[in-house]
């Protein structure tokens, strides 16, 4: 094994990736449309011999890029979304929008499409120089950002026949994904009333208004009896117009419903389901429901974790120049104080064993360097992600990379502006470095797959995967 080939090979390469991650963070794309996005990825990897399928699972963006032959089968997740009202000048350090309204790359999933088609190219650049069997695969992944993507690829069977799940997500800190998330349901609710003047003829209105409030309130008595984990939010879509001398006679909600298990998600739904039919009832008026997109728990798998936390322990810490560490430093002074004190309190949680000195000097650095001891726990972190649909069908990895100024929140201005830095290309590089020497432990060694499946099966048990969106919803 030489796993020096991998390093020296995205290194010499850096520049193609780089201007690929560059490219796509230009055309920002959002939900299933994503065209550019996902030609500049199908371009990258049709030039490194990769098969290309596209129309993937009914999205006419999603697509799956093959190489080799032969087990093991691996797999690389690639997100290429962006997030919509988030358009912001790359560098700046002020909230100034490129394009007044328009979409930005606030979650840098333009790094993490590329920085997974990087990986496995140099898998596949390995398993070519070294001449062994193998199968390397990159699947392009619309719409995680609401939309839940894979979940419908994990509905259609794209993600069958993996023996493991490769991916990342681009971060604030350097580590293997250590917790589970929590499943979510997306669905509106839409109430359908009659329209009357709301002074003269009030008697014939039916307000699709009065249904949506009363369902929300329902829905917050609701709160007190379920259990502790579960977040339920909604977001009024249509109130029904802006005249009060109306009697609204649509109203439309959006509610995203979450708990640690797709089943006690389906619980919760179950229940909110009849309130909006209460809620109807009360206000003779119509009800409609449709479904949005749901997305599973993520399952984690410690077996793989461990080979991936070798891999970044063997990669060493990050180095950055004084320029950048000041660029770094510069969107830390935009943030709360408060924000500030929390990483501190954060690293001084994850790093206890460390001496006080050295924590101190880790928690102060513009950019947080040194890996995060492996600590993974069935817990879910606080948001949902749809690669758990995809790790309910192999055995699925994923790290972090520091590719964001410490304490820098996902969906803020300051991720877009910093999303062309050499901060983040280094943190890109790095992770596809890591992905890609773990692939090359796959390659290798059978046996870590077989304990990773043997886990798998046991951390699954009778919760079988199961999709609960509806088979007549398709993405869109
Ligand atoms: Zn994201």
């Amino acid at each position: 094994m030489n796993k020096d080939f991998i390093i020296s090979y995205i290194e010499k390469n850096k520049d193609t990736f780089t201007r690929v991650s560059d490219s796509i963070w230009e055309r920002p794309e959002v939900r299933f449309d994503l065209k550019e996005s996902a030609d500049i990825l199908i371009e990258l990897l049709e030039d490194n011999e990769f098969k290309i399928e596209r129309n993937v699972a009914g999205m006419e963006h999603a697509f799956i890029a093959s190489y080799g032959s032969g087990s093991p089968v691996i797999g690389f997740l690639g997100e290429y979304d962006a997030l919509s009202n988030s358009s912001q000048v790359a560098d700046a350090t002020q909230p100034i929008p490129l394009v007044e309204g328009g979409n930005g790359h606030g979650c840098g999933h333009h790094a993490l499409g590329t920085g997974a088609a990087a990986a496995a190219i140099a898998a596949k650049e390995y398993l070519k120089e070294y001449g062994l069997k193998g199968t390397i695969k990159f699947f392009g992944c619309p719409a995680e950002e609401g939309g839940s993507g894979k979940a419908f690829m994990a509905r259609a069977g794209v993600f069958n026949g993996l023996d493991s799940i490769i991916t990342w997500h681009p971060m604030t800190e350097n580590k293997v994904w250590d917790t589970s998330s929590l499943a979510n349901f997306q669905v509106y609710f839409n109430f359908k009333g009659i329209s009357a003047h709301a002074a003269a003829a009030p008697h014939l209105g039916r307000s699709a208004l009065d249904a949506a409030e009363l369902m929300n309130i329902g829905v917050n008595y609701l709160r007190e009896h379920v259990i502790d984990e579960a977040r339920i939010h909604y977001a009024y879509i249509d109130a029904g117009g802006t005249s009060p001398n109306v009697v609204q006679p649509t109203a439309r909600l959006l509610y995203f419903i979450r708990a640690p298990k797709s089943y006690q998600v389906k619980e919760i739904y179950d229940r909110i389901v009849k309130i909006a039919e209460g809620a109807a009832l009360m206000t003779e008026t119509e009800l409609e429901i449709k479904w949005d997109s749901a997305c599973s728990e993520y399952i984690i798998n410690e077996t793989l974790g461990k080979v991936m936390y070798e891999n970044m322990k063997h990669l060493g810490e990050i180095q950055y120049s004084q320029e950048e560490l000041e660029y770094a430093k510069a969107y830390i002074d935009t943030l709360d104080k408060n924000v500030k004190a929390n990483i501190e309190a954060n690293i001084k949680r994850v790093f206890k064993d460390l001496p006080a000195e050295e924590v101190k000097s880790i928690a102060s650095s513009p950019i947080i360097k040194k890996l995060f001891p492996l600590n993974m726990t069935n817990k879910a972190m606080p948001g949902s992600t749809d690669v758990g649909d995809a790790s309910y069908q192999a055995p699925t990895v994923q790290l972090t990379a520091a590719c964001y100024p410490a304490g820098t929140s996902p969906h803020s201005w300051q991720w877009v502006a910093c999303g062309k830095s050499s901060i983040l290309h280094k943190g890109m590089l790095y992770a596809a470095k890591a992905m890609a020497m773990t692939a090359v432990d796959l390659l290798y060694k059978k046996e870590i797959i077989e304990e990773a499946k043997k886990e798998f099966d046991e951390r699954i048990g009778e919760n079988k995967y199961f999709c609960y969106i509806p088979d007549s919803v398709k993405p869109e």
